[in-house]
């Protein structure tokens, strides 16, 4: 079994699992649905998140909420995918954490989504934590105690 101690050195890397702003694929307000279908399409990427020019986080847009948003009840609305703004479809309640947050609430919204955005006080984008880092970080660490 795992001990607290060992436990512990999640919280001391969980900053250094976070990947950078800089490199996780994005849209800004104001896209339409078409280049954030274009953005996940083309990176593979299931979800990804909206922000403004200064980088606030305002949600995430994925590729169900677009297909759900553009599909009526006989026909689907190609011309939707041009006229309708990410920031009208994405999603605003999403799994956030500050960047010095509690562990264990990351752990805990990582149970529910593959990552969580992670922001300043100030609401400001700083990354995102996935479940992969997490999990891969954990495995070489109990590689260690078994
Ligand atoms: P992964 O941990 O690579 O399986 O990624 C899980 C999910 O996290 C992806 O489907 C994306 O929604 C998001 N994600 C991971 N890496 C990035 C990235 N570099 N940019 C944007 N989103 C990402």
């Amino acid at each position: 079994m795992m001990s607290l101690q060992n436990s512990d050195f999640l919280k001391a890397t969980l900053d250094e699992l976070i990947i950078p702003a800089e490199r996780v694929a994005h849209v800004q307000m104001g896209n339409n649905l078409e280049h954030a279908l274009l953005v996940l399409t083309k990176t593979g990427y299931t979800a990804v998140p909206v922000l403004d020019a200064h980088f606030k986080l305002h949600g995430l847009i994925s590729t169900p909420l677009i297909l759900d948003h553009i599909t009526g009840l006989e026909r689907i609305q190609f011309e939707s995918l041009d006229e309708s703004k990410v920031e009208h479809v994405m999603k605003q309640e999403i799994p956030r954490i500050q960047k010095n947050g509690h562990f264990q609430k990351a752990l805990s919204l990582l149970v529910d989504n593959p990552f969580v955005c992670v922001e300043d006080s100030d609401g400001y984008f700083i990354g995102i934590l996935t479940r992969r880092a997490l999990l891969k970080q954990l495995q070489k660490n109990i590689r260690h105690i078994q």
